[in-house]
């Protein structure tokens, strides 16, 4: 090992976020040793990736999956399995930094275990913070420990902040690109098929968060990630449509000033900023082309339109466990969507209905939350 060489474990490696995230660390091998990489169930990308990058563990969601891959697995990477394994894979000693790139409430616990044994956190899974903002910043506080965002419009923000420290933002402006229905008219909304809403302009990314930009969850979501993470509220939280999506976000201070940060729309520009920030490493990839680019042009967001962005700012509002029940029910949504057994117009109203039936709990412990997460998808299952 070289010194000053970090450990990592990538949680959810065979993934969008997991994928680009091994493309960064392929570059940069004399900084980083990958020790763990886990899986939901897609033992074949994994078995190339474990033969690529040597990882003393892994973790495959799935038991059945786990026993097969114990098969061919090489000699020096042991297999672990469920949930239990993902939460034991993150405390180990040969870890200093986690990337959570799971997807879902899923990502939760595993950014709490790694958080109290003293790891680092680059996190992707922004549910993590939707859910459980106040206990896991507090953690971090506590533990003294890094949380890094690799959200293009955080890590945005988190480079605007740079050399500001005593000057607080005035404005907090999160970029949108509007997804594939920004033209789309409102009466259509119940017709639109899932491939269409799969068909996201400017990212490819993972099924979930593709829909959830599709309806704007996405940068509801991204609301209370940004509240969590640099302690606005959200009268100073702001969403502007920007469908070139070449702004990742932006911070206005008391002086009217406005400080941007822009790229290509590429995540392992925010993912490789999330492993070696404050400092900038070389990365190869597109730059933008000002000329050729010739405008860019903004917008507000049309909140009646794309009803489950106001649904984020109100659960917000609520506060409590607010948002866990408006995470659980969109994620029951989402997957209802995807599975065709609901149209994509009745995703803001059942997360509306499972919001109005449940009694909010202030200041949640970690348990209520989860317990809020739990009785949340019971009754958004039912109403679907
Ligand atoms: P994805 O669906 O492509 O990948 C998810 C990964 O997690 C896979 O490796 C899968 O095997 C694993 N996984 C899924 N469910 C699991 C479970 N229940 N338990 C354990 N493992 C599980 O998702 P993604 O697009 O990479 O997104 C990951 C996270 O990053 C999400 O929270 C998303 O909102 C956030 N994010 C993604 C992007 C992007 O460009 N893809 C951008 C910003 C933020
Ligand atoms: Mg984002």
């Amino acid at each position: 090992m070289l010194s000053g060489q970090r450990h990592i474990a990538i949680l959810g490696s065979t993934g969008s976020i997991g994928r680009s995230t091994l493309e960064v660390l392929r570059n940069l091998p004399e900084r980083f040793i990958v020790t763990a990489l886990t899986s939901n169930s897609n033992i074949d990308l994994l078995g190339e990736q474990v033969r690529e990058f040597r990882p003393r563990a892994v973790v495959i969601l799935d038991p059945d999956r786990a026993t097969t891959f114990k098969r061919t697995a090489p000699a020096g990477t042991e297999v672990l399995t469920g949930k239990e394994g993902l939460l034991e894979v993150v405390c180990r000693s040969d870890v200093d930094l986690v990337v959570n790139a799971l997807v879902g409430f899923a990502g939760l616990r595993p950014t709490v275990e790694a958080v109290r044994h003293g790891k680092d956190v680059a996190l992707a899974n922004k549910e993590t913070l939707v859910v459980a903002g106040e206990v896991v910043t507090a953690l971090v506080a506590s533990h003294g420990v890094r949380l890094i965002p690799i959200d293009s419009e955080h890590s945005a923000i988190l480079q605007c902040l740079l050399g500001e420290e005593g000057n607080p933002p005035r404005r907090l402006i999160l970029t949108a690109s509007g997804g594939p229905f920004l033209q789309t008219p409102t009466q259509h909304f119940a017709k639109i098929t899932v491939q269409e809403a799969l068909n996201h302009p400017k990212w490819k990314m993972g099924q979930k968060i593709t829909i959830d930009s599709a309806t704007l969850m996405n940068k509801g979501l991204e609301v209370i990630e940004a509240h969590w993470l640099f302690g606005l509220p959200a009268e100073q939280i702001e969403v502007v449509i920007h469908p070139q999506s070449i702004i990742h976000s932006m911070v206005e201070f008391v002086d009217g000033s406005v400080k941007a940060q822009l790229g290509l729309p590429d995540m392992k520009i925010p993912i490789q900023y999330a492993l070696t920030a404050p400092e900038r490493l070389p990365l190869n990839g597109g730059r933008v082309d000002f000329p050729e680019l010739h405008s860019m042009t903004f917008f507000a967001p049309d909140r009646k339109k794309f009803r489950c962005l106001q649904l984020a700012y109100d659960a917000l509002a609520l506060g409590g466990t607010a948002p866990a029940v408006l995470n659980a029910s969109n994620e029951v949504a989402v997957e209802a969507f995807l599975a065709k057994a609901m149209s994509f117009d009745r995703i803001p109203s059942l997360i509306a209905k499972t919001l109005e039936s449940q009694t909010i709990v202030s200041n949640p412990a970690l348990e209520e939350t989860i317990e809020a997460d739990r009785a949340a998808r019971a009754i958004a299952r039912t109403l679907l």
